[in-house]
C-alpha cells in the first residue's frame, strides 16, 4: 500500500514511522511512504507557503497554489487512484473501522495542515474526507497523519507476526482487549489468574472473552450500548459483574 503524506515537516513524519513493526513494514516494502513538502512547489525567493487570511484576524493560512502543484506532482508520480484525506480537528473521528476501511485501499494521500489551516478552496475541490484524531487542537497534522498511517499499516497482510493479535485488539470486535500477563522474575506468578496457567485453552478463551466484556463495561460502557450481546456474552458479563461485586 502506498502512502503519500503532504507536510511542511516531512522528516518528522518519516522519522515517526521508522520504529517497530510499522518501520519494518516499510523496510520490507509491504507499504511505501512518500513525503511531499509543499514548500518545494513555491516559486518565490522566500518559498512562501502561508498568507494572512482575507478579512483579517489572527494567524496564517496555508495557500492553495503550492498545494495544488504538490498534489498534481503526487498524482503524476503514480496514477494509482487515492482519496485525499485532510487531517483536521473538524473531521470525522478516526477509529479502527476507518483504519480497516483504508487498509483495503491500494493508496491514500494525507494532508497535514499547519497554522490556522488550509485555504478552504483547496479543501472544497481536492479533499475527499477530513479526519480528526480527537476533540483537541494540535499545532500540525503530522502526528494525526502518522497516527492514521500507523493504524492502517499494522493491519496490512504480513505486518504483524501473528495476524490473530490484531483481531484480538481493542475495537476489532467492538470490545476492549483483555488484560495480559507474562513471565516476571520479581513477581513470579503472583496475581496471575489461575486459569491462564491451567493450559486449558477453552477455559482461557472463555476467561479472555469475559474480561473483554468486563473491561469494556468498566472503561467504555458506551461501546456496549451499541452492541447486541449474544446470550453467552450476556452471561459472561453478568459473571464478571458478580465477581467485581464480590471483590
Ligand atoms: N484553526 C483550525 C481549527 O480550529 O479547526 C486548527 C488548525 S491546527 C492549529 C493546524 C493543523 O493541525 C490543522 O490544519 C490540522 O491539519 C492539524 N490538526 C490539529 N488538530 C487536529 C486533530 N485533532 N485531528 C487532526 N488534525 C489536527
Amino acid at each position: 500500500m502506498r502512502f503519500d503524506v503532504i507536510s511542511l515537516f516531512p522528516d518528522y513524519v518519516s522519522h515517526c514511522l521508522k520504529a517497530g513493526v510499522v518501520g519494518r513494514a516499510f523496510e520490507r516494502s509491504i507499504a511505501q511512504l512518500h513525503t511531499w513538502n509543499p514548500r518545494d512547489f513555491t516559486h518565490d525567493n522566500y518559498r512562501r507557503i502561508d498568507e494572512r487570511p482575507f478579512g483579517g484576524g489572527p494567524g496564517m493560512v496555508m495557500m492553495a497554489d503550492p498545494l495544488l502543484e504538490c498534489l498534481q506532482a503526487i498524482k503524476d508520480a503514480d496514477v494509482t487512484p487515492a482519496p485525499v484525506l485532510y487531517m483536521s480537528p473538524q473531521g470525522r473521528p478516526f477509529n479502527q473501522a476507518k483504519a480497516r476501511e483504508l487498509a483495503r485501499l491500494p493508496r491514500v494521500i494525507l494532508l497535514a495542515g499547519r497554522y490556522e489551516g488550509v485555504d478552504q478552496r483547496f479543501l472544497d475541490t481536492h479533499v475527499d474526507q477530513e479526519i480528526s484524531i480527537g476533540d483537541f487542537v494540535l499545532s500540525g497534522g503530522e502526528l494525526p497523519a502518522v497516527t492514521v498511517v500507523d493504524a492502517v499499516v499494522r493491519l496490512l497482510d504480513g505486518v504483524l507476526n501473528d495476524a490473530d493479535s490484531a483481531i484480538q485488539d481493542s475495537f476489532e470486535q467492538g470490545l476492549l482487549d483483555c488484560p495480559h500477563y507474562t513471565r516476571s522474575e520479581s513477581l513470579g506468578t503472583a496475581g496471575v489468574p489461575d486459569v491462564l496457567l491451567s493450559g486449558n485453552h477453552a477455559l482461557i478463551a472463555r476467561w479472555r472473552r469475559k474480561q473483554s466484556l468486563g473491561q469494556t463495561w468498566l472503561k467504555r460502557p458506551d461501546l456496549l450500548g451499541s452492541m447486541a450481546l449474544s446470550k453467552q456474552d450476556a452471561e459472561l458479563l453478568n459473571e464478571f459483574k458478580t465477581e467485581q461485586n464480590a471483590n
